[in-house]
């Protein structure tokens, strides 16, 4: 009977397979400011500035003050695996820039409208160009597909439009204009909080005053007492702390020498922010930050939560805010970079050392400063 034979194999048209691709990178109007926000800020940017129509899905525009593109470079901006942040292969376990795969505007180019305005100081004015499908195309019909002169400030603004329109099942799965406007101010809250130098500005079009504003000289407990509460910045204790190798022992194969720098090479270090025993909250609210990247891992998660369920009642919960640094050669590389959950060397033993230092201030109630060495 027919439904025994095999049907013939197709070959998948090429913007199907690159719509399904970006779908991978960009999930939501979430995802995609969270690659924008993390390109400004390798930029330099001291100012963020993000305006946003529907919950993201008819617009989302980024505005900063960083680097600028080069007109040259606005012809291949949209391709994949364009990037102006890895040239060799070594680079790719070295690097320590947030993104460095040249994938999240390309991405953003296949599945909604992108637009960007830029200017470096080096150039006279501003240029202003559209990218369809990873190409650069006429803002206009009739147009020629070439960046146009514009009026414009030193910096990048990107302007994503319509997102998903050309991939109703990405769409359909979409929550509420609010739900998702409520994740985008979560993820710039997060990175407000773990940039304290850069000012951040995020609102809706329709609307004349800020949602969420932050100034741009600060520390982060100030940054966390203007975003997450008076209660939660007076009950907040402090820990740096990390581990290093141990000047002697050091092993001086061939790559260490490559690098630079003190005696006592450091393998990871920590810094912390985090509620002491007296506040509680309903749910646990975790930062996490490895290598200047907001990311999730639920191994430290649950490993920091047994540790308070020690000190807090049964059903209460801490706020926790914890950049790691760990040397990039260390961070799986196979893990793709768009993966929210990361997974590194020693992910256990740095876990424990983690939840050690809290557990010993928590007990305390007091900061720590404590760096072991590596034995
Ligand atoms: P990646 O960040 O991995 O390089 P992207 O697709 O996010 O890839 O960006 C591609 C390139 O576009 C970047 O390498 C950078 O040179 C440039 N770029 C993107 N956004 C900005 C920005 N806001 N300011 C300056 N340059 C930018
Ligand atoms: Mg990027």
């Amino acid at each position: 009977s027919a439904h025994n034979e095999p049907l013939p194999i197709r070959r998948l048209q090429e913007s199907l397979i690159n719509r399904i691709a970006a779908g991978e990178i960009i999930h939501r109007p979430a995802s995609a400011l969270k690659e924008l926000l993390e390109n400004c800020l390798d930029a330099g940017a001291t100012s963020i500035r993000v305006t946003v129509k529907d919950g993201g899905m008819k617009l989302l525009q980024i505005q900063d003050n960083g680097c600028g593109i080069r007109r040259a470079d606005l012809p291949i901006l949209a391709e994949r695996f364009t990037t102006s942040k890895l040239s060799t292969f070594s680079d790719l376990s070295r690097i320590t820039t947030y993104g460095f795969r040249g994938e999240a505007l390309a991405s953003m180019s296949h599945v909604a409208r992108l637009s960007v305005v830029t200017k470096t100081k080096l150039e006279t004015c501003a240029w202003k160009a559209h990218y369809l499908d990873g190409l650069l195309v006429e803002g206009k019909p009739g147009q020629t597909a070439e960046p146009k002169p514009c009026a414009g400030n030193d910096g990048t603004t990107i302007i994503i439009e319509d997102l998903f329109y050309n991939t109703p099942t990405r769409l359909s799965a979409l929550r509420s204009a609010s739900e998702e406007y409520s994740r985008i101010l979560d993820v710039i809250t997060k990175y407000a909080v773990h940039n304290p130098k850069v000012s951040f500005v995020c609102k809706k079009v329709s609307s004349p005053s800020p949602d969420l504003s932050t100034p741009s000289s600060s520390e982060v407990p100030q940054a966390i007492r203007l975003l997450y509460g008076h209660s939660i910045a007076k009950n907040l204790l402090h820990a740096k702390f990390g581990s290093k190798s141990k000047p002697d022992e050091e092993d001086g194969d061939k790559e260490e020498q490559l690098e630079p720098g003190s005696a006592d090479r450091e393998l990871w270090s920590a810094e912390a922010h985090f509620t002491n025993a007296n506040y509680q909250s309903k749910k646990t609210v975790f930062l996490l930050f490895i290598n200047q990247r907001l990311v999730e891992s639920a191994r430290i998660k649950r490993a920091l939560e047994a540790v308070y369920s020690g000190v807090l009642p049964k059903g209460a919960s801490p706020f926790i805010y914890l950049s790691l640094q760990i040397n990039p050669r260390d961070v799986d590389v196979n893990v793709h970079p768009t993966k929210k959950e990361v997974h590194f060397l020693n992910e256990e033993g740095i876990t424990d050392q983690i939840s050690d230092t809290l557990q010993r201030s928590l007990a305390s109630q007091s900061q720590s400063r404590v760096f072991e060495y590596q034995t």
